[in-house]
């Protein structure tokens, strides 16, 4: 048996006056994942528990089938993993965006989408900084990581893509230390080369670092232990590779993902192909739809959905060729809306197809038809289980 999820950040939206009382899922054209629908079954699932917000580690981490009440100790923790970062007793990893804040105001909580290379000079700069109690280490594009040791975070710190066009003065780390380094980020930016050579080719400079999604070493059980099968992440995000390597799978690197519009779709695709010859899972993530809805978008958005479903689901789907067994599930880790621009509370669709599915009633994949089939899964561990397993 093989088995490919193939994840749709944030696609789940609204019914949108605008587009005729249809979510973006419904108005896009998405025969490739309908055909998923119609082979197998539509139904609404919870992953995100009672009492976590629905960020994508919480979505992502379930849908591989790991409970958040048991394994999720903080978002940073799972990205440090995916560059390698091997956190020790004692230690917190945090998120550290490179943003842009004007006159008091997130203007950016991405630095005008900074590429990885213009970020990873800027955080040399920033690493000037690094001493006994804390480190910055690169990620890739606005996403990096800072370690801090021996420290005991009481507050909740908030992520900078919720306060977009936002006063920044009431989210501020009341911790003294998270403070002092966020003041210190502030000068040597203010002074760095590389933000002088992006205000000068017209882009938003990274003014400066937000620190959030704190958190201290996650230790997952593999799927080999858990299902007896191995599997592959491929995903432009470091959030959701850091699941993959918490999970004990092989981790891709694709060059040219980007986690925007246009991302290298055939190169994912190809990845997946090699994966399935080595291993039972594969796992691909597109990160398009969450952004351009972060962006309020609803144009991009629309698009993003049409890309996954046609660079990526179909392409899947053409597998079947190769892979008679092959079962394949699609679905979001959360729901993220234009109208907000943030990720929102509640179930999600999925629909699925394979040798252990039976075969429903369901024709489309959309919000509305996930909830007319009435199936209703309470978690993500309990989807996956009978993904792998059957069930349904
Ligand atoms: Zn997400």
């Amino acid at each position: 048996m093989k088995f490919v999820i193939a994840v749709g950040d944030g696609m789940a939206d609204e019914y949108i006056d605008r587009l005729g009382k249809k979510s973006p899922l419904e108005y896009a054209e998405t025969p490739n994942l309908d055909f998923v629908a119609s082979r197998g079954i539509c139904g609404m699932v919870d992953l995100i528990p009672n009492g976590f917000p629905p960020g994508s580690d919480i979505g992502n981490m379930s849908i591989m089938g790991y409970n958040p009440k048991k394994y999720h100790t903080g978002r940073a923790p799972i990205e440090a993993a995916s560059i390698g970062i091997k956190l020790a007793d004692g230690e917190t990893a945090l998120r550290c965006n490179l943003v842009t804040i004007s006159d008091g105001i997130m203007n950016d909580y991405s630095a005008g989408h900074i590429t990885t290379e213009s970020a990873n000079k800027i955080i040399k700069d920033l690493q000037k900084l690094n001493c006994d109690k804390y480190r910055f280490y690169a990620g890739t594009q606005y996403r990096h990581i800072l370690v801090v040791k021996n420290i005991k975070i009481k507050e909740t710190l908030t992520p900078p893509h919720d306060i977009s066009a936002t006063a920044v003065a009431d989210f501020e780390p009341k911790n003294e230390l998270l403070a002092d380094i966020r003041k210190k980020a502030h000068e040597i930016l203010a002074n760095c080369g590389e933000n002088k050579i992006r205000v000068a080719n017209g882009e938003k400079p990274a003014t400066d670092i937000w620190l959030w999604g704190g958190g201290t070493a996650a230790r997952y059980p593999s799927l080999r232990d858990r299902y007896s099968i191995t599997g592959a992440v491929i995903s432009a995000v470091d959030l959701v590779k850091g699941i993959g390597v918490l999970a004990g799978m092989e981790v891709v690197n694709v060059p040219g993902a980007t986690g925007y519009l246009g991302t290298n779709y055939a190169g994912k695709i190809s990845a997946c192909r090699e994966m399935l010859k080595k291993h039972d899972f594969v796992y691909i993530h597109i990160e398009a739809p969450d952004e351009t809805a972060h962006e309020g978008n609803l144009n991009k958005k629309i698009q993003a959905i049409e890309e996954y479903d046609k660079f990526i689901v179909g392409e899947v789907i053409k597998m079947l060729e190769e892979y008679e067994d092959l079962s394949v599930m699609v679905l979001p880790d959360h729901p993220t809306y234009v109208r907000t621009k943030t990720h929102a509370e509640g179930m999600v669709p999925f629909a699925v197809f394979g040798k252990n599915v039976p075969i429903g009633d369901s024709s489309v994949y959309s919000e509305r038809s996930a909830k007319q089939s009435g199936i209703v899964i309470k978690s993500g561990e309990e989807l996956f289980d009978k993904f792998i397993r059957g069930g349904f």
